[in-house]
């Protein structure tokens, strides 16, 4: 049984990647039981909408500023009606959801999230990789370059990879020359491998291999220059070891070697 939800909220749901298949159950109970929908038609799928009952209202807030969308969800909750904010990906990064709840709760009105599947996890999946391998790379930067929105000074390109671990780089593909710059000025070495992965999970999912040598040339003969991931380091290389939780010799909690 789908769970009832409180029309005094207003629920913002990760829809997911791309694919309409990703979202979660409870987002896709959300969507089926919302009045009124305001997605971000920039980035979302649109076939989410198909999940709608009929009646819904959508509304595109690709053009509308902060104020318009919380004037629009205040009406809209002050007359009892289930409202979903349907943003892409994963609230939690790069959602300006912050800023949301704070100007419902000057208006009284609470806030519910419900998370989705990031565009960094699709990216992966589409290349059937992960960030973590073994003895490789342990750790992840998710991070972007400062462009229009600045990013603090300490948390700069270079300084994330003097590391040289995974990274995931969101919203920076139109630079790929001064990104693959910055990396290389910060410590990776050029021969470090790079995948630009354009609309992950989509049909018209794009991905282009290479190395930071030469991703920059790539991307712009491609034709990519919004909506994509750019990934780097060696977890997306040759080298590569066995798990040990795995490993028949390995005992552990659950099992003797
Ligand atoms: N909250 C979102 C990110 C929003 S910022 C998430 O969790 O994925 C928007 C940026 O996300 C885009 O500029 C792009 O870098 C990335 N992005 C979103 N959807 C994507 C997709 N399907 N494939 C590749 N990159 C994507």
């Amino acid at each position: 049984m789908p769970a009832t939800f409180d029309p005094s909220l207003v629920y913002f749901v990760g829809a997911g990647p791309g694919d309409p298949e990703l979202i979660t159950l409870k987002g896709y109970n959300l969507l089926s039981q919302a009045d009124v929908v305001i997605y971000a038609g920039s980035l979302i799928n649109k076939d989410l909408l198909h999940y709608c009952k009929t009646g819904a209202a959508c509304h595109d807030s690709a053009s509308l500023n902060l104020g318009e969308i919380i004037d629009l969800m205040a009406t809209d909750v002050h007359t009892g009606k289930l409202v979903v904010r349907l943003q892409t990906g994963d609230l939690s990064l790069y959602g300006s959801i912050r800023e949301q709840g704070e100007e419902l709760a000057k208006l009284g009105i609470g806030f519910c999230s419900v998370p989705g599947v990031s565009s960094f996890l699709g990216a992966a999946s589409e290349l059937g990789v992960e960030y973590t391998v073994p003895e490789v790379s342990q750790s992840l930067v998710i991070t972007r370059m400062s462009g229009r929105t600045p990013t603090p000074e300490r948390e700069s390109l270079e300084s994330f990879a003097a590391h040289q671990t995974s990274m995931a780089i969101f919203l920076s593909v139109q630079e790929i020359g001064e990104v693959v710059e910055r990396l290389v000025n910060g410590g990776y070495p050029v021969s470090t491998p790079v995948a630009v992965v354009y609309k992950a999970t989509w049909p018209d999912c794009q991905v282009v291999k290479g190395t930071l040598a030469d991703i920059a040339g790539q991307v712009r003969t491609a034709g990519i220059r919004k909506t994509a991931l750019i990934l780097v380091g060696a977890f997306l290389g040759d080298e590569y070891h066995y798990s040990k939780l795995y490993d028949a010799g390995f005992t552990h909690e659950y099992r003797q070697a």
